[in-house]
């Protein structure tokens, strides 16, 4: 049998014809774990040979409902037409150059649009890379250059990627820096604005907290950047108090210190805004993009104030695929994708309709702490009947029923409690509310 092709055609069910995972997959499970290094875990062992609208196809023929989206990637949709057709005339035409060898358009284009969609009026230009981590790094090496200072802020709960800075800026031990070390230095760390978590602070009240420790710790006459995810994303979907972000940006432009918003996961359209730092109002300095970026290619990019992206020397900043032309081409399929079938007001119709699903089930049921997020980047925090203590048991529980039953759902939060929904804005109601039943039921088995 020939897999299917991907894409919105392909057949929008749930339909298990073996138990997850069947035994195509379990075949390369073994060769995988003969081939792939340990160290590389998967969270759903079922090989992916289509996927398209809201659905995953396996090896054996099994369709399940993505609510994950490759981690909040494939928001268009896998093999969404545009991008498909737009990757396909690219890869025709030519592979690769490097931009820093004999440049092309379609970064420029991608440059363009950036600028023009992040917030903020003021002069902006970009840099292009290929992952969230080389976006970090990079945005931590323009804001040095820039302030002539050093030190860098990450806030608790982080996620910044794997590589040695951005573990670093990372907050979260296991399983992302144990053994790693020695990190990079003159990295601090403050207190995060977390309603269900610090007694339900204000903005202001927590921003104050977290400014008297940089004060305190760091001085921000050594300090050149805080980094944050404006909802932080691997950390729990932790969306901080209304005001925190905007004292936390009013602070740093007071004080020479570049505010950069790391929206490689809330980035285009996820919650319900094209970045997230709109919902609070913030213009941040530099903002970080990728996963939503490319339709599943691989970019990323920096985006930010002229005279800041500009302060670096020529050819300071680069790399051999940096923006390859494929992906770059992917980018703007997918950047005209979401602006064309708005699907910034899809999500927060999502939004609506998984807070909707958990309000109701809370009612009954203690163990949903709490409820939050914007558009589809929603979570659910569980905990133990006290209401509070995290219950990581109960959510391992749930996706994994919800794994055998057909669905795709992710876990995250610093203490393992929180599942969390990232389904693809191509997802129908029908299956994305079908999905959700599957998850409610684990609820009621676990
Ligand atoms: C995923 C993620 C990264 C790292 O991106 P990679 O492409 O995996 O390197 C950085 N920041 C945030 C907020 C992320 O969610």
């Amino acid at each position: 049998m020939n897999a299917p092709l991907g894409g919105p055609t392909l057949a929008q069910e749930r339909k298990l014809v073996t138990s997850i995972p069947g035994p195509r997959s379990q075949e390369w499970s073994a060769r995988k774990s003969h081939a792939v290094s340990d160290g590389v875990s998967v969270g759903l062992p079922v090989y992916t040979v289509a996927a398209g609208g809201g659905v995953i196809v396996d090896a054996d023929g099994n369709s399940l409902i993505d609510l994950g989206s490759g981690i909040a990637v494939t928001g268009v949709g896998n093999s969404a037409p545009r991008v498909v057709q737009a990757v396909q005339d690219a890869v025709a035409q030519f592979t690769h150059t490097c931009f820093m060898v004999t440049p092309y358009d379609s970064y420029v284009r991608v440059a363009e649009k950036l600028n023009e969609l992040t917030p903020g009026e003021h002069p902006k230009r970009s840099a292009l890379f290929n992952s969230g981590a080389e976006a970090v790094e990079n945005a931590i090496k323009i804001a040095r250059q820039y302030t002539k200072k050093t030190a860098v802020v990450a806030f608790d709960h982080a996620y910044h990627g794997r590589t040695n800075l951005t573990m670093g800026l990372t907050a979260k031990n296991m399983p992302y820096k144990s053994g790693f070390g020695p990190f990079a230095s003159d990295i601090y760390r403050a207190q995060v604005s977390y309603p269900f978590r610090d007694g339900a602070l204000s903005g202001a009240e927590a921003a104050k907290i977290a400014i008297d420790q940089i004060e305190k710790q760091v001085g921000a006459e050594n300090l050149a950047a805080i980094i944050i995810e404006p909802i932080l994303g691997e950390g729990g979907f932790i969306v901080p108090a209304d005001g925190f972000l905007n004292a936390l940006v009013d602070w740093a432009r007071d004080n020479n210190v570049v505010f950069i918003a790391d929206e490689v996961q809330t980035g285009f359209a996820r919650t319900g805004k094209m970045f997230a730092s709109e919902h609070y109002g913030i213009v941040p300095d530099l903002i970080t993009t990728a996963k939503g970026i490319a339709g599943g290619l691989p970019l990323s990019a920096v985006t930010g104030r002229q005279e800041i992206m500009d302060a670096t020397h020529p050819s300071g900043l680069g790399g051999t695929y940096g923006g390859n032309p494929i992906a770059c081409a992917a980018a703007l399929a997918t950047i005209e994708t979401y602006i064309e079938e708005k699907l910034d007001d899809r999500a927060v119709e999502i939004e609506h309709t998984i807070r909707e699903h958990f309000v109701r089930l809370q009612d009954t049921d203690a163990r949903i702490g709490d409820i939050r997020g914007r558009g589809a980047m929603m979570a659910v925090e569980f905990v133990k009947e006290d209401g509070i203590t995290p219950d990581p048991g109960l959510t391992a529980a749930i996706a994994r029923h919800s794994h055998q039953n057909g669905v795709v759902v992710l876990t995250c939060g610093t203490y393992g409690n929180v599942i969390r929904f990232l389904p693809p804005l191509s997802i129908s109601n029908a299956l994305l509310m079908e999905g959700l039943d599957v998850v409610a039921e684990a609820l009621s088995v676990s």
